[in-house]
């Protein structure tokens, strides 16, 4: 039976948008040594804006834009939503598709008018065998590549900004002795590390597929005395979610799936709230103990 003081905490946690599934989790908070946090939508807004679009061998940019915006509105990925946006403000009809397949970690494929359309990061177009101009690979900046029928067409360059909160976060959890903070991203490299960077955190890895999130997570469970949360949106990093000692979910733009298989769930999008959810739960065990 769940001992009395923990109705309290849970009470006291929802109060400020915090929703602990049930009294052991409260109890597991406090033990976490390390937190693993996903970049976007989780330290950042997830709001990319789109900065620039190009378009590449002949062809015209609207074109290039349709048949983007064509591909992405099959996502809900923020990149996707972000192109989507961006190309129906200006006035520019998605084409129809059909056939498509979204690529955890890639972006998609799918068929326009016939054509096979690749619309993704560079690992995308890498992963097909097709060529785009080298400089794309190392701009510091979320790129979408678009190829048809293999041939490059064009790129966007994106931007998302840090969650006003997610400094505040990283130094609330450092101000709990909860030293080892780490972020994984499957976006680029570079990227990954000016935001660790700017926020104080000392671990950065970026480029990761779905399936690398989950490899690095077992390898910090198989060390002893590790005691892990995991924080994310959830879009791709469920299994992520699912497999760390505590999974917190980011309630706002969370996807379904990520909220039904956390923990703990942040209503309020901020990730500042790991931290006065890891003070709510000591002060919970210090009544029921
Ligand atoms: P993260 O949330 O850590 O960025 P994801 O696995 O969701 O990781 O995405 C990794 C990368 O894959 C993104 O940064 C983006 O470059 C690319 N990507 C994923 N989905 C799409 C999409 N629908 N359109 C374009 N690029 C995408
Ligand atoms: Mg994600």
């Amino acid at each position: 039976s769940i001992p009395l003081g923990y109705f309290g905490g849970i009470g006291a946690a929802s109060r400020h948008g915090i929703l602990f599934k049930g009294g052991n989790y409260l109890d597991a908070i406090t033990r976490v040594n390390t937190v693993v946090f996903d970049k976007t939508g989780t330290l950042t807004r997830g709001e990319f804006e789109v900065r620039e679009a190009h378009a590449g061998n002949g062809f015209e940019a609207d074109t290039m834009l349709a048949i983007v915006a064509a591909a992405e509105g099959n996502s809900t990925h923020p990149v996707a939503k972000a192109v989507v946006r961006y190309v129906r403000l200006r006035g520019i009809e998605p084409l129809a598709v059909t056939d498509a397949k979204e690529l955890p970690g890639h972006g998609l494929s799918v068929r326009v008018d016939g054509r096979e359309v690749l619309v993704g990061n560079t690992r995308l177009l890498d992963t097909n065998g097709v060529t785009y101009p080298a400089g794309l690979a190392s701009v510091p900046e979320t790129v979408v590549v678009c190829a048809v029928d293999g041939v490059y067409a064009g790129y966007l360059l994106l931007a998302d900004a840090p969650k006003e909160d997610a400094a505040d976060a990283v130094a609330a959890l450092k101000s709990l002795n909860i030293n080892n903070i780490e972020v994984l991203s499957g976006d680029k490299q570079a990227i990954v590390t000016k935001l660790a960077k700017s926020l104080g955190i000392d671990k950065a890895y970026g480029d990761l597929l779905p399936a690398d999130k989950v490899a690095r997570l077992e390898e910090l469970k198989a060390e002893p005395g590790r005691k892990v949360a995991f924080a994310g949106d959830g879009i791709n990093d469920a299994p992520v979610l699912a497999l760390a000692d505590v999974g917190i979910a980011m309630g706002g733009l969370g996807s379904d799936a990520a909220i039904e298989i956390a923990d703990v769930v942040i209503q309020t999008d901020q990730p500042s709230k790991i931290a006065t959810a890891v003070k709510i739960g000591k002060v919970t065990r210090r009544v029921v103990w």
